[in-house]
């Protein structure tokens, strides 16, 4: 079978200072990475890449069989560079296979099937899509969801641009991007499921345009989704986890896939029990239910009180995982990195929304 290849050539004069983030971001896609002093090299399930470094720039090459490889090859380089190159802001385009493509491998257009209330506080939509299996094979279990709304009904969805990243063909007709998780994925049927926190105002304006969505969401409705993004949680045989209702639906997932002899506690904070669900997790991890009772989202200080009082196991590979509104994350994840001195290797601490704030994480 014939290679397909692409590279960019990068103006990028301080490189140095953030090249080790980008290496290990990468890396944490589950590839095999060889380093010298002037290249990097990245092996993938689905494809390679290279690095070349030289003073002021930076050669960056893919290779893959498929086109659904060099496309996600492409994706993971660009996006690396968006993020901690920002600074730079360096000119890219890719020349050579699939230069002039135009398809946003990451785009599939939704469809709901049905939609249920799960619990009072949430409300699970099922989306139909074609050509889902890329939600599978690589890593990653949240979307950025591409809500149609009152004042844009009729979006233009996004396009690849040269740089290989989403390009918006009318800034006018751009839909609103809030970030969700696929709670259940079943390609072969062709849908997946995503768990609403359901917030605010039913007829959400502009703000709660996300949760308004999921209210009235109703057979044949369409939504946009891009994905997959985030990556892989790293496997340790205890896990610390913590998480509010938003996060409920990514630590689910997480837990039933864990290897049966896991051992460890998570947390989990809702109103009350009618918001608790049921979960499958490993025998030898304890779940425990947090209820608010009526405090707002985001104002009740039990979450992160009780994660930071779990003390950690010696001798054992370990990992704490958090996921909740940012204040309380923030307060997680200064203490286990600063108190405690874990490293990112061992961390995560996620801020998913923010009181006050709208769309948090969804540019
Ligand atoms: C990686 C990731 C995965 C996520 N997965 C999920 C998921 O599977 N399910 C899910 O429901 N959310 C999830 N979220 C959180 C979700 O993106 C935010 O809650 C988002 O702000 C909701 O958009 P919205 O349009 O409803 O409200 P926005 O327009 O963003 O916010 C409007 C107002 O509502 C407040 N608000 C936002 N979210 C909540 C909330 N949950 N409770 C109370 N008030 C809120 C805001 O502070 C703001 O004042 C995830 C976030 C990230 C980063």
């Amino acid at each position: 079978m014939n290679q397909l290849n692409c590279h960019t050539e990068l103006r990028l004069l301080n490189l140095a200072d953030y090249l080790h983030l980008i290496v290990d971001r990468l890396e944490s896609f589950e590839a095999d990475v060889v380093q010298t002093e002037e290249t990097v090299s990245f092996q993938f399930a689905f494809g390679t890449g290279r690095f070349e470094m030289a003073p002021g720039k930076l050669v960056m090459e893919a290779s893959a069989a498929e086109v659904e490889g060099l496309r996600r090859v492409k994706e993971l380089f660009s996006v690396a560079i968006e993020l901690y190159a920002k600074s730079e802001k360096p000119e890219m385009a890719w020349e050579g296979d699939l230069a002039d493509d135009t398809v946003l491998s990451s785009f599939r257009l939704m469809r709901v099937r049905n939609a249920w209330q799960l619990t009072p506080g949430m409300r699970r939509v099922r989306l139909e899509g074609e050509n889902l299996d890329r939600f599978e094979s690589f890593t990653g279990m949240h979307i950025r969801m591409l809500f149609p709304t009152e004042t844009v009904p009729d979006p233009v969805w996004p396009i690849a641009g040269a740089n290989g990243l989403a390009l918006w063909p009318s800034e006018d007709r751009k839909p609103t991007t809030r970030v969700y998780t696929i709670r259940k994925l079943d390609v072969k049927a062709g849908y997946m499921d995503v768990d609403f926190v359901v917030h605010g105002d039913p007829h959400g304006g502009d703000e709660g345009i996300g949760s308004a969505w999921a209210l009235n969401a109703a057979e044949g409705d369409v939504v946009g989704i891009m994905g997959p993004l985030g990556r892989p949680v790293r496997s340790a045989d205890w896990y610390l986890m913590g998480c509010d209702e938003t996060g409920l639906p990514a630590m689910s997932r997480i837990l039933e896939n864990l290897p049966a002899d896991t051992r460890g506690v998570a947390f989990v904070e809702v109103d009350g029990a009618a918001d608790e669900q049921q979960i499958s997790c490993p025998p030898g991890l304890e779940l425990k239910w947090i209820h608010r009772n009526g405090v707002p989202g985001g104002q009740h200080a039990e979450l992160a009180r009780a994660v930071c009082a779990v003390d950690w196991p010696q001798n054992v590979s370990s990992f704490g995982w958090f996921a909740s509104e940012a204040d309380a994350a923030k307060q997680v994840r200064e203490y286990w990195r600063k108190t405690l001195g874990y490293g990112r290797d061992q961390t995560l601490a996620a801020g998913y929304w923010k009181r006050g704030a709208a769309g948090l994480m969804a540019g």
